[in-house]
C-alpha cells in the first residue's frame, strides 16, 4: 500500500514536470518558462534576450529580440499561449539587437523606455540595417516585411509603475550603465527582475562611452536589494542575483589593476598591453577586455 502510494506520488511529479517542460518546448527553441504566464527567449549566452508576460488584460513585452526571425518566432509564441493582444513593450535598452524590431509589435504595443531613449535611438540608427539584414535570406526579407524604426512612445523619468490585470511591473532607470537609457524591469509579486544589460551572463560586455563603472556596481545594488528570485539579463539565459555579484567582483578588481598601474604612471596604452585578468579567462568575448579597461581607466582618472 505504501509503496503503491509512492509509486502514485512519484508519477504525478513526473507528470508534472514532464507537461511543464513540454510548455516551454511547444514554443519552440530557446523558449523558457520563467514563472506561469512569463516566458524568455533565450537560446544560449550570447543571444539578445526577449521575454514576455501574460496578463488577463493583456501581453507585456520585454525587448522586441534580435533577428527579425526571432520577432517573428516571438509572436508565434504569444499567440500560442495567449489570444490577447501586446499591450506595452518595454525596452531595457536602446540598441538595436534589443529595440530594431519594435514594428513587429507595435501598433498595437505602446513601446516605453526611460527618458533619452528615443534621441539615443535615432542617434545610433543605422538606416542600412534592414537593407542589409534583408539581403541575406530570403527569410529575412520576409520577416522584415513592413519595417520601419518605431522610438518609444512613452519616456519616463527615474520610475514608473505600469499595473496591468493582475500583475504590477515597476519600471526603473538605471543611470550610465549600457545604453542611452536603460531599464530595468521589477515584478514585485512574482519576484522576477528584467535586469537590462547591466551585468549578462559571464561575457565581458561592449562598454561604451557613457558607462560609468562606479553607476554600473550601483546598479547591481540596487538590483539585489529587491531579491529577486529570476535575474533575466539583456543577454543570456535566466540566472539569479548571483551575477551581481560576479559582475561587481570583476569591475572592482579591473578597476583596482588599472588604478595600481595607473599609479605607477603608466599610459592607458602601457595598460591595455600588459593587464590580465586571469580569473576570468573563461568569459565569453575576452576581445572587449580593451573597452573595459577604457571604462576602468576613466572610473579611475576622475
Ligand atoms: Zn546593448
Amino acid at each position: 500500500m505504501k509503496l503503491r502510494f509512492i509509486v502514485a506520488i512519484c508519477a504525478v511529479v513526473f507528470l508534472v514536470g514532464f507537461c511543464r517542460s513540454l510548455q516551454a518546448q511547444e514554443l519552440g527553441p530557446g523558449f523558457h518558462k520563467i514563472k506561469d504566464g512569463i516566458y524568455t527567449f533565450a537560446p544560449d549566452q550570447a543571444t539578445t534576450t526577449c521575454s514576455f508576460v501574460v496578463t488577463e488584460v493583456g501581453v507585456v513585452l520585454i525587448d522586441s529580440c534580435n533577428s527579425p526571425l526571432d520577432s517573428r518566432r516571438m509572436a508565434a509564441a504569444i499567440k500560442k499561449v495567449t489570444d490577447k493582444p501586446v499591450m506595452f513593450l518595454i525596452d531595457t535598452e536602446t540598441h538595436s539587437d534589443h529595440t530594431g524590431n519594435h514594428f513587429i509589435f507595435s501598433p498595437p504595443a505602446t513601446v516605453i523606455n526611460a527618458e533619452g531613449a528615443a534621441a539615443g535611438m535615432k542617434k545610433e540608427y543605422n538606416p542600412k540595417r534592414a537593407e542589409t539584414l534583408a539581403a541575406k535570406s530570403p527569410e529575412l526579407r520576409a520577416a522584415l516585411e513592413g519595417f520601419r524604426m518605431i522610438t518609444p512612445h512613452i519616456e519616463y523619468k527615474d520610475k514608473m509603475t505600469i499595473n496591468l490585470g493582475e500583475r504590477t511591473f515597476e519600471l526603473i532607470y538605471l543611470k550610465n550603465v549600457h545604453s542611452f537609457a536603460d531599464t530595468a524591469v521589477w515584478m514585485p509579486k512574482e519576484r522576477v527582475l528584467f535586469a537590462s544589460s547591466a551585468a549578462n551572463v559571464r561575457t565581458f560586455i561592449n562598454l561604451r562611452p557613457t558607462v560609468v563603472l562606479p553607476d554600473v556596481i550601483a546598479s547591481y545594488k540596487l538590483m539585489k536589494s529587491l531579491n529577486p528570485e529570476v535575474v533575466v539579463a539583456g543577454h543570456g539565459q535566466p540566472t539569479t542575483t548571483k551575477i551581481f555579484d560576479e559582475y561587481e567582483g570583476y569591475y572592482t578588481l579591473l578597476m583596482k589593476r588599472v588604478g595600481e598601474m595607473a599609479a605607477l604612471g603608466k599610459s592607458l596604452d602601457d595598460v591595455k598591453k600588459e593587464l590580465k585578468m586571469p580569473e576570468y579567462a573563461d568569459w565569453n568575448g575576452q576581445d572587449r577586455l580593451g573597452v573595459n579597461i577604457d571604462a576602468a581607466w576613466k572610473s579611475v582618472k576622475r
